[in-house]
């Protein structure tokens, strides 16, 4: 019950955030930032130690939790050097977004959002050896909502596992794109028809129409952000996979 511990200890009694930035929009970040308005009830119990938007601290203090957006960008030192850091000075990592969570644009080249072209390697933060086991959750989204990020924080202060743990299953899979939602969902039969993927997807490239009752996908604008399959409610059920005799 490490957080709740914290929380509770007289010394030290607020939980240290940082927010941290790689290959990446900033799309993430100010998402994250948009949520401390109604963070304001939990000021009392969360310090942001580092943000490059919001905090001029200059040297990584040590620190509960990090919250990385962007992917690593194997040819820049900097964020090798970064993440060397973050390994060892924060207690876990989340990644936030489809960059830092799945590669999403950066790895991909895709949504029209080319990399530099001295940039061309690109890793989500869930991938990287040195982080094995330190990146405990992935937030999907391009960018993630603020509410959920919000909604976020409030169960990692709380310890709820139950809203947890399917953030705890997204930083080990690879799973993020629509075709996963057609192979996962559509085709094992599992698709209800309610139409939340489409929904939940930034560029459109999944549809849907009442009269086909199933979403269909347009790969070429993917983002690869992971919000579709996180969304479907019919996901994370332990289906039996199916059988055909
Ligand atoms: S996930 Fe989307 S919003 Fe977030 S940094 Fe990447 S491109 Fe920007
Ligand atoms: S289909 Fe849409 S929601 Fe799904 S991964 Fe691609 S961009 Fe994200
Ligand atoms: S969210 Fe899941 S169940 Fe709903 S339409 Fe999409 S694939 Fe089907």
């Amino acid at each position: 019950m490490f957080f709740k511990d914290k929380i509770l200890n007289e010394e030290e009694p607020k939980l240290s955030i940082g927010f941290f930035h790689l290959s990446s929009c900033s799309g993430c970040q100010v998402a994250f930032l948009d949520m401390f308005e109604a963070a304001v009830e939990i000021l009392d119990t969360v310090k942001l130690v580092y943000s490059n938007m919001l905090t001029r601290q200059k040297e990584i203090p040590y620190l509960d939790v990090a919250f990385v957006e962007g992917a690593l960008c194997l040819e820049e030192q900097h964020h090798l050097n970064l993440i060397r850091e973050l390994s060892e000075k924060s207690k876990i990592i989340v990644a936030i977004g489809g960059c830092s969570s799945f590669g999403g644009v950066r790895r991909f080249s895709c949504g029209n959002q080319p990399p530099q072209p001295q940039h061309q390697s690109f890793v989500p933060i869930t991938e990287v050896e040195l982080l094995k086991g330190k990146v405990k959750y992935a937030i999907p989204g391009c960018p993630p909502n603020s509410s959920l990020l919000y909604n976020f924080l409030l169960a990692l202060l709380e310890l709820n596992d139950d809203f947890l743990q399917p953030f705890e299953i997204m930083a080990l899979s690879k799973k993020a794109s629509g075709f996963d939602v057609i192979a996962e969902v559509v085709n094992k039969g599992l698709c209800v028809g309610c139409g939340t993927c489409s929904a939940a997807c930034p560029t459109r490239a999944i549809s849907f129409k009442i009269e086909c009752a199933k979403p269909s996908f347009n790969p070429s604008i993917c983002v690869h952000c992971g919000s579709c399959l996180a969304s479907c409610p019919q996901s994370f059920k332990p289906y039996p996979q199916p059988t055909y005799t």
